[in-house]
This record gives C-alpha cells, sequence and structure tokens, in this order.
C-alpha cells in the first residue's frame, strides 16, 4: 500500500475523529485524493464514518474519519529484574485488563514461560500482536544484553512467536515509552521531546522531527547518571549527586529512612515531605532541584523546549514542582522558549502500555508496509 495511505491511517489513528476538510489541511491533499486513499480504508474496515456531526458552518456537515474499534486489542509486556506487568489495550493503547506476575527465575526460559502463559490466562479473543519492552539492548528481536534480567544474547521475538502464534515486537523500554507517549499520550502533536523517567531508575529518551532516537546510547538512557548535585548521596557505581543518587525511588527512600530511622515507601516519603516532615521535605526538594536541572539540561542541549515526565516515581512533580521551575528557570537562557512540561501520571503502567505502542505500531506497518 502507497505510503500516502499509511499517513492517512496513522494520522486517524494519533489524531482522530478527525473531518476531512483536518485530514486534507494536515496531510497536504485535495479533497479528491482524500477520498481515493480513504475508499480501500473504509471498504477494509480499519477507519470508519462517524455519525454526521454538525460544526455550526455552512454546507455539508462533516463526517468525521475514526479508526475502527474492532480491528482487535494488543498486549504489551514491561519485564523488569522481578516481575512482569502486561495490559490488554484497544488499538489507541487504551489500557482494558492487566496481570502481574512475580519473576521468580529469571533465566530466558523461565521468563518467556512467564509471558507465554500470562498471555494464555489474558484468554484475548481477537488478538493482533504482543509488544514487549525491557530495560536492554535490543535489535530486530533479539535482545544483546539486559542487565536488570542478567540476559546476554537472547532471541526473544523468535521464542515467543513460536509459542503464541502471533506477531510479537521486542523493543528497549524508554524507546518503547518514548513511542507510546509520542503516538497516543503527552507527546501527541510535539514534533519534538525529551522524556525523563524516574522510578527504580532514571531514563531519558529523546524525540526530534517526529522520530524517536534510537541509537545505541538510546537503549542505555544515558540520562541516568548525569552529575545533578555536587553534594548528593553516592549512585550504585559510584557517582556523587548523579540522576540515579538524586532521583531513584531507592536512593530518596533509603536517605529518607536512614534519617528517621525506619523503612519508608516511596509513596510515604512523598507523604511526609508534603506534610512538611524536614527530613523527608529536604531530600524531595533537593530531588526537585535535580530533576529541574535534568529537564534543563535536557531541553537546552536537545533544543527541544518538551519534556515528558513518567515512570512510577513521577508522583515527585506534584511534591516537588515549585523546585523543579525554579532549578529550571534558572538554568535557561532568557532568550529560550519556556519550557512545556508534560506529566503522564499514568505510573507503572505506562511502561506495558509503551509495549503496547510497539506492538500497534508494528501492526500498523504490517497493514502498510511502506511505512
Ligand atoms: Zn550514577
Amino acid at each position: 500500500m502507497a505510503e500516502s495511505e499509511a499517513a492517512l491511517a496513522r494520522a486517524v489513528l494519533i489524531h482522530g475523529p478527525l473531518s476531512r476538510r483536518e485530514l486534507t489541511t494536515r496531510l497536504g491533499l485535495s479533497p479528491a485524493s482524500l477520498t481515493r486513499l480513504a475508499k480501500p480504508l473504509l471498504d477494509s474496515g480499519l477507519i470508519v464514518e462517524l455519525d454526521d456531526i454538525a460544526d455550526g458552518s455552512i454546507g455539508r456537515p462533516s463526517r468525521p474519519l475514526d479508526i475502527s474499534r474492532d480491528v482487535g486489542s494488543f498486549i504489551g509486556i514491561k519485564l523488569t529484574g522481578d516481575r512482569m506487568f502486561a495490559v490488554v489495550t484497544d488499538i489507541r493503547a487504551e489500557a482494558v485488563a492487566s496481570l502481574e506476575r512475580e519473576l521468580r527465575d529469571r533465566s530466558p526460559d523461565a521468563v518467556v514461560d512467564t509471558v507465554v502463559s500470562a498471555v494464555r490466562e489474558l484468554g484475548v479473543g481477537d488478538l493482533v500482536g504482543v509488544g514487549v519492552s525491557l530495560g536492554g539492548v535490543v535489535q530486530g528481536g533479539v535482545v544483546h544484553g539486559a542487565s536488570f534480567l542478567g540476559w546476554g544474547e537472547v532471541d526473544l521475538r523468535d521464542r515467543l512467536e513460536r509459542a503464541l502464534e502471533v506477531p510479537v515486537s521486542i523493543e528497549n523500554d524508554i524507546v518503547a515509552l518514548a513511542e507510546a507517549e509520542r503516538w497516543f499520550g503527552a507527546g501527541t502533536g510535539l514534533s519534538g521531546f525529551s522524556v525523563i523517567t524516574i522510578g527504580a531508575g532514571v531514563g531519558y529518551g529523546l524525540v526530534v522531527d517526529g522520530t524517536v532516537v534510537r541509537t545505541a546510547d538510546a537503549a542505555v538512557g544515558t540520562g541516568g547518571h548525569l552529575p545533578l548535585d555536587p553534594y548528593g548521596p553516592v549512585c550504585s557505581i559510584g557517582h556523587r549527586g548523579c540522576a540515579q543518587a538524586m532521583l531513584s525511588a531507592g536512593s530518596i527512600t533509603s536517605q529518607v529512612g536512614a534519617a528517621l530511622g525506619r523503612v519508608v515507601t516511596y509513596d510515604e516519603t512523598l507523604e511526609l515531605a508534603r506534610d512538611g516532615e524536614p527530613a523527608a521535605r529536604a531530600v524531595v526538594d533537593a530531588a526537585g532541584d535535580a530533576l529541574g536541572r535534568m529537564i534543563s539540561l535536557a531541553t537546552n542541549l536537545s533544543l527541544q523546549p518538551a519534556v515528558v515526565l513518567g515512570g512510577e516515581g513521577v508522583g515527585l512533580f506534584e511534591v516537588a514542582e515549585h523546585r523543579i521551575r525554579a532549578a529550571i528557570a534558572a538554568a535557561r537562557d532568557p532568550q529560550a522558549e519556556d519550557v512545556d512540561i508534560h506529566v503522564d501520571d499514568s505510573g507503572f503502567r505506562a511502561w506495558a502500555r509503551g509495549a503496547a505502542a510497539v506492538a500497534i505500531q508494528a501492526a500498523m506497518a504490517r497493514l502498510h508496509p511502506a511505512r
């Protein structure tokens, strides 16, 4: 199928429902070309015409085009060092069901078994594709190393496709999350943005000119050890005040726990800071300053003034927003654009949605090979 037809399907999926007039403007098509390109997509059932909407303008009411809700379901799976989290989604990566499993055995055989049994248990009748994301270097469906899982080379896509008999996509987790934000999330409509995730670790991804940067360093997530505070604590590999030391949930909770002389959870830490408990407030303020510095570095050096914050630790933003914004202001050129911050507060679920998004993109590419 032609690229122009694929572009139409993508525009309707990402931005729909859209009127014919909006589509001709967005894609630079004449009304006649739009009609010609839309016909096979309407005939195949991939896109549908919605009921007339009277938009107040003179002339024929427009019948907006939208992606069909009947094109099937997708499963997105995020693997960490100790658990597997799966979501069933529609074609817009909206989760309708989820399931979680502990990974007691991290060997490739055991993980494949866990994923296969989870997919079977979810029992999705109209499954179109499965996406799996994990922290590691991934290329062409092969994992070339995933330190959280202790894996070397694993041909994960092949193994899962043989067992599941559906198309499987494998992607690095931060790349997958950036894809989900670009197509279905806070980044929709932005041509470029940085993605910063906080949680068990600190992730960094980049979208430029509508494309997710996919270098070998993108899989490493080189933002994780940026130096942010010369007086901060030390990370797991010895950097003082790096992003992981300042922002990972484990580092934040252990600092507050040490001050209070007891174990605290991350949510509890944020709650204590909100209530003004001095030790928690000090650690959270320092984390806010560090996150502001990281955002300003990301925006200043990527030349993209937008940033999407996500990950299971993103609750920090709300508790430390004024510190974050002050640190950004201090590190921006006065002539630079205002930094546009989007918060994806779906927490850990965002990771599995990312995995579903790459399965959806692969399905769209199968329908339209010339993407
Ligand atoms: Zn570090």
